[in-house]
């Protein structure tokens, strides 16, 4: 073959500062693009084998090896695949036209930045010029006939080609590495590289060091294999010792029996596994293989709680595996990790494009071969078919959680912790999941058991059957509209939560002592999670504990009866207190031992634990959690002494100490105010003992 130069077919005036310019921010993904060239290479070989246009040798294997040579400051990337002829190397090398380089080019020429690039696929083997100077391919095609060829190209627009060398066939890349970028060329650089990219590729790749001193292994003679470079046969003796008998005198023992082995040059180990556990049948695989793949994947030593396998052909190609990891404590961060992959080549972590936010709390793997990732990532966005994998995934995983919930309920409140901050953020960011997670949303109650929001309406409905209003109110968890316009608070279900059981421990006593349930709603995603469920459906609302417990726990009483105690009380507390925002109600409660009470308008204060959470009160401290209600227990002794003693001189005494107890029960005193509570504690204790 004469030797032939030439310039490289390309459209723009040079495509490798483009490349170069583009690719800057990933630079290590060439290690993807060739490596992948490679195994497509043996992969088509393998077909040909197959297919019977091509009669592979009996002991075929397909196998990529990278070889790094920090002296020479080369890497080489060899396969047994399929090799290029003259033409096709003119063809698919030359004429960069035909990889879609070019239009990749015309497309995203004038659009600005790295990240609208994804996966950077159809750029493959130009990619090598990101870290290479000068590139040689060297191949020798399959083909009955075929010359080797030689072509090399120094990251200009000019190439030259020439007859080869190669005398097996396949393919062998060698990267000049530019000063830059030695590092590539560093062994364990490299396979740090290629367990990201590489991992899970469907053919062997090796990695090894040029010159690296040979290593042994020693094995056991029956486990040689034809391909062992044996070293030495070693024939160990057997060993005894001595043992003393009973009778004083000692014997020998055998201690290790004799042995024969075998030392060998150490077996390559790939660096990759070619049947990742998602490529398999799920029936196939056990719970340890599940465990095991989460371990090395996400090197996470903890098990995942459970995981859901999904495995689609039609209508469009998807595997994976997506688990729920466990959570250790409430100030884990909860951040997952979900690899995207195409056709067991790692495109990306956390394509917020393909993912949903709410699964990147979980961690898994999803390989997609029908994914266009050659496009931007703003069209991806857009992509029906990316928002038909999106809606598939979240399918299968609120089955698996309802199936869960169903069939093994007691597992399912076991994870039910560590799982719903991904089931409530799902909720809030996926119509749909939320419609079908609606009644499997678990509530834990006061009493440390777990309802569903069917349960827990039901209950409420239950319990207010003598007032004969149950009756409209059940079956209403879904969405209903209904047409008499909408429905007035105070018509709606309470469902009472609390959000610190500590400090709303008061609060729990006296509904527990009246049989009334309320659940425990104390992570932070809550606040928003129950005002959208209130947004979707009108027929409950949730009040935390200590916002209304007069309409709660109070007994039906003629307001004509409380009147007058009313109006002294009421004189009292303004006297004292001087509190303009503050209410005082004057109620005969269902529990005896409670003097008073604070509520809180449930609205209000919501809307500043909001403002709290997203820093909106310019970070005072101050509270705007709006006004309160002093719910005084008419039946209550030091109630009654107020009433009887409105001019006592321990009347004032009496009122403060009651708000700042109440107040205590709500929430924590300022410093100033708790002082003073102090202060008024131990007076009240001097008049005890006068
Ligand atoms: P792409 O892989 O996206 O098609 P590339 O620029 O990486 O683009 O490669 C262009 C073509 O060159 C490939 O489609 C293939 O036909 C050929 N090629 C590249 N690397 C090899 C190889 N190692 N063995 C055989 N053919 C190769």
């Amino acid at each position: 073959m004469a030797e032939k130069s030439g310039s490289l077919s390309i459209t723009s005036e040079n495509i490798f500062p483009v490349i170069k310019k583009w690719l800057y921010s990933d630079h290590d993904i060439f290690y993807r693009e060739l490596v992948s060239n490679a195994c497509d290479a043996i992969t088509k070989l393998e077909k040909f084998g197959m297919m019977g246009d091509y009669e592979l040798p009996d002991d075929y294997k397909g196998k990529v090896t990278v070889e790094v040579n920090p002296e020479k400051k080369t890497i080489k990337i060899t396969d047994n695949g399929i090799g290029m002829t003259e033409d096709e190397v003119d063809k698919y090398i030359n004429q960069i036209a035909f990889s879609g380089a070019t239009d990749f080019l015309e497309k995203y020429k004038d659009k600005g930045s790295d990240d609208q690039i994804i996966g950077h696929f159809g750029l493959g083997f130009y990619s090598a010029f990101m870290v290479a100077d000068l590139v040689y391919i060297d191949t020798l095609s399959y083909q009955d006939g075929a010359t080797a060829v030689h072509w090399e190209c120094d990251g200009g627009t000019d190439y030259t080609m020439r007859e080869g060398s190669k005398d097996t066939i396949g393919t062998t890349i060698t990267l000049f590495l530019n000063d830059d970028c030695l590092e590539f060329a560093n062994e364990y650089k490299a396979r740090e590289v290629l367990d990201k990219y590489c991992s899970f590729m469907p053919t062997e790749i090796y990695l090894i060091k040029a010159n690296a001193p040979e290593e042994y292994e020693e094995i056991d003679p029956s486990d040689k294999k034809d391909t062992d470079k044996v070293i030495e046969e070693i024939h160990q003796e057997a060993e005894y010792e001595d043992k003393k008998k009973d009778d004083g005198t000692t014997e020998k023992v055998l201690k290790t029996p004799a042995k024969d082995k075998l030392k060998i040059v150490k077996r390559p180990v790939p660096i990759n596994d070619i049947h990742p556990l998602w490529t398999k049948n799920p029936s196939d695989c056990t719970d340890e293989e599940y465990k095991d793949f989460y371990h090395k994947v996400f090197m996470d030593y903890r098990d995942p709680l459970f995981w859901v396998h999904l495995n689609m052909d039609y209508p469009f190609n998807l595997k994976g595996i997506i688990y729920f990891p466990k959570i250790n404590s409430e100030y884990d961060s909860i951040e997952g990790t979900i690899k995207l992959y195409n056709n067991q080549v790692f495109v990306a972590d956390n394509i917020k494009e393909v993912i949903p936010e709410y699964f990147m709390l979980l961690k898994g793997v999803i390989d997609c071969p029908d994914l266009p990732l050659n496009v931007s990532r703003s069209a991806l966005q857009n992509d029906g078919f990316v928002a038909k994998i999106r809606d598939y995934i979240s399918k299968k995983l609120a089955d698996k959680l309802i199936g869960m919930e169903k069939t093994d309920k007691e597992t399912y409140e076991k994870y039910w912790d560590d799982i719903s901050p991904f089931i409530k953020f799902g909720c809030l960011k996926d119509e749909k999941f939320c419609d079908k997670m609606n009644d499997y949303i678990l509530f834990k109650d006061i009493n440390d058991k777990y309802v569903t929001l069917p349960e827990l309406l039901e209950k409420d409905a239950a319990s207010h059957e003598s007032d004969d209003e149950s009756a409209e109110k059940k079956d209403d968890t879904q969405n209903e509209k209904k047409d008499d316009g909408p429905i007035k608070d105070e018509d709606k279900t309470a469902i009472y939560y609390v959000t610190d059981p500590k400090q709303q421990g008061q609060y729990i006593d006296m509904f527990k002592a009246n049989d009334m349930d309320a659940v425990i709603l104390d992570r932070t995603i809550d606040t928003s999670f129950i005002t959208q469920l209130e947004h979707r459906n009108q027929h409950y609302k949730f009040l935390r504990i200590d916002a209304d417990v007069t309409k709660a726990l109070s007994e039906e009483t003629d307001p004509k009866e409380l009147e007058e105690d009313q109006k002294t009380l009421d004189e009292i507390f303004k006297k004292e207190l001087s509190k303009d925002d503050l209410t005082i109600k004057v109620e005969k409660l269902k529990t005896d031992d409670i003097a008073a009470v604070i509520n809180r308008d449930e609205n209000m204060r919501r809307m500043n634990d909001m403002m709290k959470m997203y820093n909106m009160n310019g970070g005072s401290n101050e509270d705007f959690s709006g006004p309160e209600t002093l719910v005084l227990n008419a039946t209550h002794p030091l109630v009654r002494y107020l009433v009887g003693n409105k001019d006592s001189e321990n009347a004032g005494l009496i009122a403060h100490q009651l708000y700042d107890l109440a107040e205590l029960s709500n929430q924590p005193l300022a410093p100033a105010e708790m002082s003073e509570f102090i202060k008024r504690s131990n007076q009240i204790m001097e008049i005890l003992t006068k």
